[in-house]
């Protein structure tokens, strides 16, 4: 019987098309852009940008391979599926909110074939832990798969190379060349529809993006050339002149599903193999994929999305400060990622982390407001991803579930993993007075103000040592300062 398969903005491969046995004779392949939808947040322009363009590339493509493609612009997604009038079968999606209004709709759906372990496997696994860690779900998942392992042995006898992984850049580093993509005449049509749309954000200007599977797998061959040798050693590093470092930057094509993570994790394995790429740069790269990115997902999936948003474990209540839509601040360190981000739509791991997540963490900024900016500015945003890692693992939102202790960090640790405090209006090292550092004051009083709960007698214990080196004057200072940082950030002078 002939049936309709969905395909949604964020399933553009040929496996799924397979999966879903689809006949090139009898069915019909959906693809919808609901722009409705766009308007529901302010997404970065680049993003829509980027997913419209790959989903007409991806019709095109099937349409090539002679599947009939049914592909509608500017229409609502629901109203399509009720009018096809044949059984609808779709790849489980990856977000809540969407599975539920397709089930609802009479959708039917086959188990992604690009997860490593299964809801039922991560059920079972979770079942027996109090406290779930990544680094033992990671090793599972390598015994299973195989990956870097001599029979039950990790290669070279080492499952963790975190700390060999934390160095800072040389003294006059440079960035390195990127690959470039130029946009034809498919994607040079979106950005204009896309320039068209009011409540976006960001900058659309310099559109450089992977829109199709060749591109994808040409950025993908470039990253294992030119950046993966040096991705270990400096996937903490940051600078003020190169906002990618040795990153992949295959985020945004991961999560469209133009690559599988197994194809990335075996291009950089053969690395290994081939003498290219030295183990500890491998090893961090595919525990990025197979680890964090895998088990992010299974979190996401297993406390389910009502529930993350419910989070907020250390009550906090504050406002995003307007300088996250604006970058105008004169702490160097926000101003320069926070820019980059609105330009570009990426940041690597560790500016999200522990510069931009870092403050709303020690402002006590609220969990789904932070999350909602994290999820409009960025490329490769979607509910699945961008709610566990900031509500959990940055916001530390989720009582532990996802990370052993906060990120919370001081201007010392920005000052040393980047050189973004030189030439800052204020100083990493001082917590009080007009020069202080708002990372620096914020972080102290983070602990002060968390002092008397769990976090001060477990999970940041060694953290609470050096608070008592604090004297009562010091603390006082403290907090006038902090007072006088909420001040200023009202009236946008921080
Ligand atoms: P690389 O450093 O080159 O890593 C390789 C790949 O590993 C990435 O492409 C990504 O697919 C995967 N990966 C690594 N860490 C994670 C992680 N924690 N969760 C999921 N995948 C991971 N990732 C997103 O894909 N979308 C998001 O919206 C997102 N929001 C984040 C928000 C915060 C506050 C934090 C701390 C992290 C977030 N991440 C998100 C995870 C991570 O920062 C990005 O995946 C990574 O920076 C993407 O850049 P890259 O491709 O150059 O990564
Ligand atoms: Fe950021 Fe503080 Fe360093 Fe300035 S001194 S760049 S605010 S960490």
């Amino acid at each position: 019987m002939a049936k309709t398969v969905l395909v949604l903005g964020d399933q553009l491969s040929l496996d799924y098309i397979k999966t879903l046995e689809t006949d090139r004779n009898q069915d019909t392949i959906l693809m919808v852009e609901d722009w409705a939808l766009v308007k529901r947040k302010p997404y970065h322009r680049k993003k829509i940008a980027l997913v419209w363009s790959a989903m007409r590339h991806f019709g095109n493509r099937l349409r090539d391979l002679g599947y009939r493609v049914d592909y509608h612009l500017d229409a609502s997604l629901l109203e399509c599926i009720a009018s096809t009038g044949s059984p609808v079968v779709c790849i489980e999606p990856r977000e809540h909110g969407i599975r539920t209004c397709l089930k609802a709709a009479g959708v039917t759906f086959k188990t992604d074939p690009y997860w490593f372990m299964t809801q039922d496997d991560f059920t079972q696994w979770m079942s027996s832990r109090t406290q779930p860690r990544l680094e033992q779900y990671y090793r599972l998942v390598r015994q299973r798969t195989g990956y870097l392992m001599n029979g039950d042995k990790p290669a070279d006898g080492i499952w963790n190379f975190d700390k060999e992984n934390r160095k800072p850049f040389p003294k006059n580093h440079q960035p390195i060349l990127q690959p470039h993509f130029t946009p034809d005449s498919t994607t040079l049509s979106v950005l204009e529809t896309v320039a068209g749309i009011p409540n976006l954000i960001g900058d659309l200007s310099g559109f450089n993006e992977p829109v199709t599977r060749d591109d994808a797998l040409e950025r993908l061959s470039w990253f294992v050339i030119e950046a993966l040798p040096d991705f270990g050693r400096y996937e903490d590093a940051m600078a003020a002149n190169d906002m990618f470092g040795f990153h992949s930057i295959l985020s945004p094509s991961l999560n469209l599903s133009l690559l599988s993570p197994a194809e990335c994790i075996d291009a950089a394995v053969t690395a290994y193999a081939d003498g290219t790429a030295p183990l500890a740069s491998v090893e961090a790269f595919v525990r990025q994929i197979l680890g964090w990115r895998e088990y992010m997902f299974h979190l996401y999936d297993w406390l389910g999305s009502n529930a993350w948003d419910e989070q907020n474990a250390l009550d906090a209540n504050e406002p995003l400060p307007d300088l996250y839509w604006t970058g105008d601040t004169k702490m160097r360190c926000l101003r320069t990622t926070i820019t980059d981000t609105l330009r570009t739509g990426y940041a690597h791991h560790i500016i999200r982390l522990m510069v931009q997540g870092n403050f709303a963490l020690l402002l006590g900024v609220r969990p789904t407001e932070i999350r909602d900016w994290f999820w409009s500015a960025f490329l490769d945003a979607y509910d699945w991803v961008v709610t566990p890692n900031v509500i959990g693992m940055s916001q530390a939102a989720d009582n532990g579930l996802t990370a052993s202790k906060p990120y919370a960090a001081s201007g010392a640790y920005i000052n040393r993993m980047s050189d973004y405090c030189k030439g800052c209006a204020y100083s990493p090292k001082s917590f009080a007075g007009d020069d202080a550092c708002p990372f620096t004051t914020l972080y102290w009083d983070f602990l002060i103000r968390h002092e008397n709960t769990a976090l001060a007698s477990t999970r940041l214990s060694t953290n609470y040592l050096a608070l008592r080196g604090k004297s009562p004057a010091d603390r006082l200072a403290i907090a006038e300062r902090r007072q006088q940082l909420k001040q200023l950030l009202q009236t946008s002078q921080l």
